[in-house]
């Protein structure tokens, strides 16, 4: 392939990750983001063997795992009866694979560092809100009503809210409250898990621990607390009081992570869209990142998703001649993944975020039971690791586990 102009919009996990890889390959590559001063948005995020594989092609693996916490396992508890209704175990695939629970901050600070100190070019505030062919080029146009020089390449790292995205998508009822918050060691909580409580698919808390941070080494936890959008206003227009005596009723432990909560901005509300384009590329554009495939985050996929196209597409473009060849390979690498666990994410999602009273009944006394038979426990294993459908197969990389 010969050198290319490459513009990146959107510097998150996908951007960086991406600019990262097309800089080692020699083009010059410009990333645009609208933030004033590089910072993530959110607590932390789970990462799997497919997720690590790719930060290990990075390099960045070490550095990562010097901040995360290993997660060994995920499950959760029907909230009355301390039922355990979901039990993922890494352990199940007989390898030694786990997950990586890290803070955003550590895997932005680590990929933005890298990536300005191999060159990626990164100019924040810049507010995409267009991109027009040029010829066989491509310009990104501003909202200060400036547009870029020509690119041969625009790639649309922004997110599930990107406005290149062609297809608009619905936002999910149902959202979290999230917060993250130190982690109580004495709180008798699961030390290597993420751990869950349900009270039908309408409530739901969660906590993962998260490690610590290039600037802090208290370790953390990731606080989710599952409300509707609509919702949430009345829940600010309540006493704070009244909702932390709800949640420790329901799981008492969490009442040392509560007792840091001091007013409601304490906990950020982030809400999510479902949404798949059927095809992530056009003419000198490529969707990658939440902006291909945005979902709620039940499944826990989405930062490892950003990092396999982030290297899907590199890899195309640096074994083919053409972009539209490298195209061809990020398609052929990623879109059976991607419309898999989109699917899976679809459909498991209103069973742990819902209104629904059929689903936590099936969720309770059908899948429960069943998830303990011979072989599903394996099966479960692979979703939760991201590996189901060998994504890391066609990409020549190998699961990792963080030591
Ligand atoms: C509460 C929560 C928990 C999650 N937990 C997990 C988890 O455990 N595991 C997991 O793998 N995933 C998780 N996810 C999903 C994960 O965060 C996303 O899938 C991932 O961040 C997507 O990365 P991205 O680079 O595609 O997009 P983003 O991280 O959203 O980055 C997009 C970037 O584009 C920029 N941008 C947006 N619009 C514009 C514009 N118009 N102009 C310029 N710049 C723009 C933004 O400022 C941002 O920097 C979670 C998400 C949420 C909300």
């Amino acid at each position: 392939m010969k050198t290319l102009q490459v513009a990146i919009c959107g510097c998150g996990i996908a951007g960086l990750a991406l600019g990262i890889l097309l800089k080692r390959q020699g083009h010059h590559v410009i990333a645009y983001d609208q933030f004033e001063n590089p910072a993530p948005v959110g607590s932390g995020f789970l990462l799997q063997p497919t997720g690590l594989a790719v930060l290990d092609a990075l390099g960045l693996l070490e550095q990562v795992e010097k901040h995360g916490a290993v997660i060994e396992r995920f499950f959760g508890r029907e909230a009355t009866s301390g039922r355990l209704v979901l039990d993922l175990r890494y352990d199940a695939l007989g390898e030694e694979l786990n997950g990586l629970a890290v803070q955003r901050d550590t895997v932005f600070t680590t990929l933005y560092n890298l990536a300005k100190s191999v060159g990626v070019q990164v100019q924040s505030g810049k507010i995409v809100t267009s991109s027009k062919r040029d010829g066989v080029r491509r310009r990104v146009g501003f909202a200060d009503g400036t547009q870029s020089e020509p690119f041969d390449l625009v790639i649309d790292a922004m997110g599930q809210r990107s406005v290149l995205r062609p297809k608009r998508s619905a936002l999910l009822r149902y959202g979290a409250l999230w917060a993250s918050l130190d982690w109580p060691e004495d709180a008798g909580l699961v030390p290597n898990a993420g751990e869950q409580r349900y009270h039908r698919s309408s409530k739901m808390i969660g906590i993962v621990p998260i490690g610590t941070s290039q600037t802090s080494s208290t370790p953390k936890a990731a606080f989710f607390w599952s409300i509707k959008g609509q919702d949430v206003d009345t829940w600010r227009g309540q006493p704070l009081s009244q909702w932390k005596k709800e949640v420790a009723g329901l799981w008492p432990e969490t009442e040392p992570l509560l007792d840091q909560v001091a007013t409601h901005d304490d906990l950020t509300f982030a809400q999510y869209r479902h949404s798949t384009l059927s095809n992530p590329v056009s003419h000198a554009l490529a969707h990658i990142g939440d902006s291909y495939h945005a979902t709620s985050p039940q499944l826990g996929q989405g930062a490892n998703m950003a990092l396999l196209d982030a290297y899907a597409l590199a890899q195309g473009l640096e074994r083919e001649k053409t972009i539209e060849r490298a195209f061809d390979h990020y398609i052929w690498a990623r879109a059976f993944h991607v419309r898999l666990f989109q699917s899976m994410s679809w459909a498991f999602t209103p069973v742990y975020q819902s209104d629904s009273n059929i689903l936590p009944m099936l969720r309770d006394n059908v899948i429960a039971p069943l998830s303990k038979t011979p072989t599903v426990p394996t099966l479960l294993a692979k979703m939760v690791t991201g590996l189901l459908g060998n994504p890391l197969g066609r990409l020549g990389l190998h699961p990792i586990g963080a030591k």
